[in-house]
């Protein structure tokens, strides 16, 4: 079989999650692939759906809209996580669309998930992202004010409010990013930790991930937009 298919990508990552779990001594089941689709076409994400994928990740909720309502009706077993700076005024849509909104970050967000759910009447889970280098550029909340803002989102969301997540600093190594992002996570008794992308993801593993997001090694180079 050729090696480089989409589905045969996907298999090669699936076996380096699964043994990076034997190496650290976690069940399997303790990993997830959120194979992140973003700038590639329903296309490929039909192929991978075909490989038998079903948890994907987009960062824009115009393009989870172009691409994901369609591939439900074929797929209703699919989820969807946004995983990229939600802007207030697409919380709505957003919650519309996702089974998970990984990027929850500030109060006014807070606020405008808050009213989408009075909407209507439920809510996706919620992760909050954490900048955990505090980089200007980045969103996430900042890191000394990350337990307070779980708090809050805790008081607002209850159990919907399920997990964690970051994107280390490209430049520095990512495990003690990781490791303090899994420690938030169990000092607030959240079950879910979103962390890893294609570079880092057995670092990010092997620090307690639950999520691991991976674009580039499953769909290839991202087509520019
Ligand atoms: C694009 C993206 C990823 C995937 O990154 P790769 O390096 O292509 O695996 C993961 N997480 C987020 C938040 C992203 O925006």
């Amino acid at each position: 079989m050729s090696n480089d298919t989409l589905s045969s990508r996907l298999d090669q990552i699936r076996a380096r999650i699964g043994h990076e779990c034997v190496r650290v001594g976690r069940p399997a089941e303790a990993v997830r692939l959120v194979a992140v689709s973003k700038f590639h076409p329903a296309s490929a994400v039909e192929e991978a759906l075909t490989a038998g994928q079903r948890i994907f990740g987009e960062n824009r909720v115009q393009e989870a809209r172009e691409k994901f309502p369609a591939l439900r009706e074929h797929w209703p077993d699919l989820k969807l996580h946004i995983i990229g700076s939600l802007q207030t005024n697409k919380a709505l849509e957003a919650c519309r669309l996702a089974d998970v909104i990984e990027s929850v970050d500030r109060p006014g967000l807070v606020d405008a998930l808050s009213r989408a759910a009075d909407r209507l009447g439920q809510l996706p889970d919620l992760f909050v992202q954490v900048n955990t280098g505090d980089e200007p550029q980045k969103s996430g909340v900042p890191r000394h004010e990350a337990s307070q803002f779980i708090t809050l989102c805790k008081t607002r969301f209850g159990d919907s409010l399920k997990g964690v997540m970051c994107i280390p600093p490209e430049e520095e190594d990512p495990a003690p990013h990781f490791a303090f992002l899994a420690q938030l996570a169990h000092e607030h008794e959240l079950i879910e930790c979103s962390m890893g992308m294609s570079a880092d993801f057995e670092t990010a593993i092997a620090h307690g991930a639950t999520l691991v997001r991976v674009g580039t090694a499953i769909f290839g180079t991202r087509p520019k937009p």
